[in-house]
């Protein structure tokens, strides 16, 4: 079934206990749209950028399938660009700079032909944007999965509030959900997420996994202990792309395609943190990611004598 991404395409400036870049390509809806292009070939992206955009990541994007007929390029406009710096446990990190740029009034238009979309993907953008795709398309999709950030909670909250009430699932880090729901236990905070609207909530624990609440069920998938973590960048979005593009391949939404969706989403995100920026997205096998599946498996399974 067809899915839109709809996020930021963006230049980024990363800092890592283990090196430095200046702007590479990033931006949640590129990590998104190239993890959901390993599942499903319906991956249609409505997003914005300026002229200084490189078309060799446009064919990058093209020759994974993804339908770029949404990307718009403003003549004489910049790109999006964020920097941020990592903290030595590589889970924290901080802003140090945002140029909106092109998203500043990003107006998302839909193309007629990704009207019917069944699984829609809100990466990390305005939240007032993010309500206007919804608003905008003819069909409310089967599934609607919104991610967010402490930025829209500091500086957007109400337009947040706004949209929370019509998605059906939200990924957010666990700091995020410890602030959007005042409540420090992560069970008493997707509890209250999930009063705000979405039946199911999925706490992003970085190195430690990720928590899926649906209705009353709880599951867990762990992170792959990995050797070396070089940059986490966009493991959030890789994570969602995978997770959406998994459930957008099998068309099905039930809690146990969800747990599904949550390990292929891990798996995904644990390529992303094995290179800067978006690189190892590229070009992946259909072997390394069940091998990376098995190993999860291999991983969480136990029996009890
Ligand atoms: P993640 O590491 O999964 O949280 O995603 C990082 C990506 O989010 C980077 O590539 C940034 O370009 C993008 N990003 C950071 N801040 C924002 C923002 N305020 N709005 C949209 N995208 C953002």
């Amino acid at each position: 079934m067809s899915l839109l991404t709809v996020g930021s395409v963006a230049f980024d400036a990363l800092e890592t206990p283990f090196g430095k870049t200046d702007k590479i390509i990033g931006g949640a809806a590129t990590y998104i749209t190239l993890s959901a292009s390993y599942f499903t070939n319906k991956n249609n992206l409505v997003a914005v950028v300026g002229d200084d955009f490189p078309q060799e990541m446009i064919d990058i994007l093209k020759n994974r399938g993804v339908d770029t007929a949404g990307l718009e390029i403003r003549q004489g406009e910049k790109t999006f660009f964020w920097s941020g710096k990592y903290h030595n446990d590589m889970n924290t990190r901080d802003t140090v700079e945002v140029h909106l740029n092109v998203m500043g009034d990003f107006n998302p238009v839909i193309p007629d032909q990704y009207g019917d979309c069944e699984f829609l993907m809100l990466g990390n953008t305005a939240p007032a944007i993010q309500k206007q795709v919804i608003e905008r398309l003819p069909n409310r999709p089967k599934l609607i999965v919104l991610d967010t950030m402490n930025f829209w909670m500091d500086s957007a909250w109400d337009d947040l509030m706004e949209v929370i009430k019509l998605v059906d699932v939200i990924t957010i880090n666990d700091e995020e959900a410890r602030q959007l729901s005042g409540q420090y236990s992560l069970v008493k905070a997707a509890a209250a997420i999930q009063a705000m609207g979405p039946e199911t909530v999925i706490i992003k624990k970085g190195e430690h996994g990720a928590l899926l609440f649906h209705g009353t069920s709880i599951f867990f998938a762990p992170a792959l202990p990995l050797e070396e973590v070089f940059d986490p960048t966009g493991a959030g979005d890789t994570f969602a792309g995978g997770f959406i593009g998994y459930l957008a391949s099998t068309g099905n939404v039930s809690f146990n395609d969800m747990k599904r969706g949550i390990i292929y989403g891990s798996a995904m995100a644990s390529f992303c943190v094995e290179k800067f920026g978006a690189e190892r997205l590229f070009n992946l096998t259909p072997d390394e990611i069940n091998e990376r599946v098995a190993r999860f498996v291999q991983l969480s399974t136990f029996e009890i004598a």
